[in-house]
């Protein structure tokens, strides 16, 4: 057995917002050089990287890199496929493929028996809602099939479909889906190496408006871990990722994936022995993972459409603040992480702050 010395390894990141900047964060405790392709004014992680890449000059940052990972699914489309076809991309190109298009992602996981909510694909909006009228008696969600995250394009129908006519003229093709009557939602962040597979506690989360407004933990369930084990697998998947459950009595459904490090983990960056950030690189940098130990009772409230930051917010927990240009609606500036005694105190913690944070309460 001889030692080697940790790589010089050259990361290069596709997407410049916040995901990126964490990992940027984290990663720089190695003796590794940061890439990114994004907008050198704007985005985040191109003010903290070595080096940041305009989208054209894309194969020369892939050229220049040894390894490539994206923070975001929706990112340049070529810049991925020139990244697998040097076999520097992790996670390999067919795990942003599933998200291209929801129906693909749907359709993964139902044909690979992983639980998901009951739902049929429409070529058009007309389509759409005749399967809401036949198969969910008009009471269901329409998705947008492409271009769809954090709550864009989802119209949620409680048997006021005469409100939702303008979707027959639309012409793009949609998932139409039960509505799910859910106790609470959740979510799990794994990672996987070559060798080893290694999971968070998971969350309980909370969503409003298709945007994650906090999530707090520990929340224990087997199933959820033997998913991403099993899932992990499946995709031949190296790095951190994020899997959202619908929980409803003792059912888990899955309602989608993230192939990236995810918004509900971020409060791993104070409660966790590991962050999902560091794991990430690790995975991707063929390293051994860490040991992954949660060991307090957590939570996390994102900081949205505001640059409202009282400086109490110090006395309940540790602010993240990404340092956006441009306050937008909805937009995510940043974010506080909190850790408690019990749940109780955790929940008591995320309501202060969000008093805080918001006090004229948030409109999303
Ligand atoms: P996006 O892909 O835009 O992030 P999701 O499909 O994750 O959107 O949905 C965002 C949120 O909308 C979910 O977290 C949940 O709160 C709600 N939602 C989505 N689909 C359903 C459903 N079938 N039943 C009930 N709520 C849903």
């Amino acid at each position: 057995m001889y030692s080697q010395p940790l790589s010089k390894l050259k990361i290069g990141i596709l997407g410049g917002g916040q995901l990126g900047w964490m990992m940027i964060l984290e990663g720089k405790k190695y003796p590794f050089e940061f890439y990114v392709l994004g907008d050198k004014e704007k985005d985040p992680a191109c003010k903290i990287a070595d080096k940041c890449f305009s989208e054209e000059e894309y194969k020369q940052m892939i050229d220049s890199s040894d390894i490539i990972t994206y923070e975001f699914e929706h990112v340049n489309e070529n810049a991925l496929e020139y990244a697998e076809e040097k076999e520097k991309l992790l996670p390999r190109i067919n795990n942003v493929e599933l998200k291209r298009e929801r129906y693909k992602e749907k359709e993964f996981l139902r044909d690979n028996s992983f639980p998901v909510p009951r739902f049929y694909v429409a070529e058009d909006g007309d389509e759409a809602l005749k399967i809401l009228k036949e198969e969910f008696n008009n009471e269901g969600v329409i998705k947008t099939s492409k271009g769809g995250y954090d709550g864009k394009g989802q119209y949620f129908i409680h048997n006021d479909v005469d409100k939702y006519q303008f979707i027959k003229d639309m012409k793009c093709k949609f998932v139409v889906e039960e509505f799910v009557n859910y106790d609470f939602e959740a979510s799990i962040i794994a990672v996987r190496s070559k060798n080893e597979f290694k999971y968070y506690t998971p969350s309980y989360n909370y969503n409003e408006k298709g945007i994650l407004v906090y999530n707090y933990g520990p929340y224990y369930n087997d199933k959820m871990i033997e998913i991403a084990d099993n899932l992990t697998r499946r995709l031949d998947y190296v790095g951190t990722i994020g899997i959202e459950f619908f929980v409803r009595k003792n059912q888990v459904l899955i309602n989608e994936i993230a192939p990236r490090v995810h918004n509900t983990g971020h409060y791993t960056l104070d409660a966790a022995s590991i962050s999902q950030f560091e794991e990430h690189i690790r995975a991707i940098s063929g390293l051994p993972l860490g040991s992954i130990s949660v060991s307090k009772f957590f939570g996390m409230v994102n900081i949205l459409g505001t640059d409202n930051l009282p400086k109490e917010l110090l006395n309940y927990g540790k602010v993240y603040w990404y340092g956006k240009n441009e306050v937008r609606k909805r937009r995510k500036m940043g974010h506080v992480n909190i850790i408690g005694n019990d749940l109780e105190d955790v929940k008591q913690k995320i309501d202060n702050v969000i008093k805080l944070i918001y006090p004229q309460g948030y409109s999303l």
